[in-house]
C-alpha cells in the first residue's frame, strides 16, 4: 500500500497537466503567449489619398458615423454568439447600402456609364469561398458571393449568370440606376476628360477608385471569415474585374492563420496574391499577423509600385490594418475596445 503513493502522485500531476489546456486554450506564437478574445471584427472602407486637407468636417463625421454603425452591427452579432459569417455579411451590407463607399450604392462608374460590382466571401474553417464579378443588378453583391459559397458548387460566377443565380436564390435585384450617385458620376466625367487630354486612363488617380469595403471577423467559436465588396475602378472597360472577387488577392480566410480583405490598385493585388501571401507568410515563416500584413503592403507592394492596404485578423483576435496610401477608412471592435481611424 505504502509503495502506491508515488504512483498516485505522478498520476495526479499527469491528469492536472492534461486538464489545463482544454480548460484554458493558450497557444504560444512568436509574439508571446496569447489567448483569443471572445470575438473581434475589423473593417475597411477603402484606401487612398484620404487626407485631412481634402476632407470637410461634415464628410469626416459622416464616414466615422457609418464606420461605427457598421462595427456596431457586426459586434452585436458576435457578442450575442452569432457567426462570423453573419457578422461579415451584415457589416458589409451597411456599407454597401451607404452612398459613401465604392460598393453597392455609391459604386464608381465604368467607361460605359454603368456600375459593375464585384464581391467575395471566404470561410476560414472550411476554406470554402464564393464570389461574383461584373454584376449590374444585385443590390447587395456580398449576399450573392455568400450564396455562391453556400448554395453552389462553384467559387466565382460573373455577369448575367451570376445575376440569374442570385435571383434564383431570392436575392434582391435592382435597376442599375439604383447605384448612381452624382459624386461618382462626376468622377467619371473628370476621368474621361483627363484621359482625352493625356491619353492615360490614370487608374492611380485617387478620385477614381477607393471606397471598396471589407470585413474580417472572429466569432466565439473561433471561426474566421472575410468578405470584400466593390464597384472597382472608375472608367474601367472591357468588363475589367479587379482583385476584390479574386480569392487569395482581395479576400482570404483560414482559421489556422488569418482573415484578410484588401483595397487598392487591384491589378497589383492579383499579381502579388496579396491576401494569400499574408496568410502564407504566417503559415510558412511563422510571422505574426502584423509583420506579415505590413511586409506585404509596405515592402512587396511598395517595391512593385502597388498602392492600397488590407485589414487582417488572426485567430487570437490580433488586428492589423496596414496601408501605403495617405489614408484608409478603417476600424475594429473587440470586447471593451472600439477604434475608428481614417488618416495615417
Ligand atoms: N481593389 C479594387 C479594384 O481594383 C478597388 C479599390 O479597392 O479601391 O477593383
Amino acid at each position: 500500500m505504502k509503495n502506491q503513493y508515488p504512483i498516485l502522485f505522478a498520476l495526479f500531476l499527469f491528469l492536472g497537466a492534461c486538464n489545463t489546456p482544454s480548460q484554458e486554450p493558450i497557444t504560444t506564437v512568436k509574439a508571446g503567449v496569447q489567448k483569443a478574445p471572445a470575438y473581434a471584427i475589423v473593417i475597411h472602407g477603402g484606401a487612398g489619398t484620404i487626407t485631412k486637407a481634402n476632407m470637410t468636417d461634415e464628410k469626416e463625421k459622416a464616414y466615422r458615423e457609418k464606420l461605427n454603425e457598421a462595427l456596431e452591427v457586426g459586434e452585436n452579432i458576435l457578442k450575442n454568439g452569432g457567426t462570423s459569417a453573419d457578422a461579415v455579411t451584415q457589416t458589409i451590407m451597411i456599407m454597401e447600402n451607404s452612398p459613401l463607399f465604392n460598393s453597392g450604392k455609391g459604386a464608381v462608374f465604368t467607361n460605359a456609364g454603368i456600375n459593375e460590382l464585384d464581391a467575395s466571401f471566404m470561410d476560414g474553417k472550411t476554406l470554402n469561398a464564393g464570389a461574383v464579378g461584373g454584376v449590374t443588378n444585385i443590390k447587395n453583391p456580398i449576399l450573392a458571393a455568400r450564396a455562391v459559397l453556400e448554395k453552389s458548387e462553384h467559387v466565382l460566377l460573373t455577369g448575367k449568370g451570376a445575376e440569374q443565380f442570385s435571383e434564383e436564390m431570392g436575392i434582391e435585384q435592382v435597376d442599375n440606376s439604383y447605384f448612381r450617385t452624382e459624386r461618382r458620376w462626376e468622377s467619371l466625367q473628370k476621368a474621361k476628360a483627363a484621359e482625352q487630354k493625356t491619353g492615360d486612363i490614370s487608374y492611380d488617380n485617387p478620385d477614381y477608385k477607393f471606397g471598396t469595403v471589407g470585413c474580417a471577423a472572429l466569432d466565439k467559436q473561433g471561426n474566421l471569415v472575410a468578405g470584400t465588396s466593390t464597384g472597382g475602378m472608375t472608367n474601367k472597360r472591357y468588363n475589367r474585374i479587379g482583385d476584390s472577387p479574386i480569392i487569395g488577392a482581395g479576400t482570404y480566410a483560414n482559421n489556422n492563420t488569418c482573415a484578410v480583405s484588401s483595397t487598392g490598385h487591384g491589378e497589383y493585388f492579383i499579381r502579388y496574391a496579396v491576401a494569400f501571401d499574408i496568410s502564407a507568410r504566417m503559415a510558412y515563416l511563422k510571422e505574426d499577423v502584423a509583420t506579415a500584413a505590413s511586409t506585404v503592403i509596405n515592402k512587396t507592394l511598395v517595391e512593385a509600385g502597388g498602392t492600397g492596404g488590407v485589414i487582417a485578423l488572426d485567430k487570437f483576435g490580433n488586428v492589423a490594418m496596414p496601408f501605403n496610401t495617405a489614408g484608409m477608412y478603417r476600424g475594429y471592435a473587440k470586447p471593451g475596445e472600439r477604434v475608428v481611424k481614417i488618416y495615417k
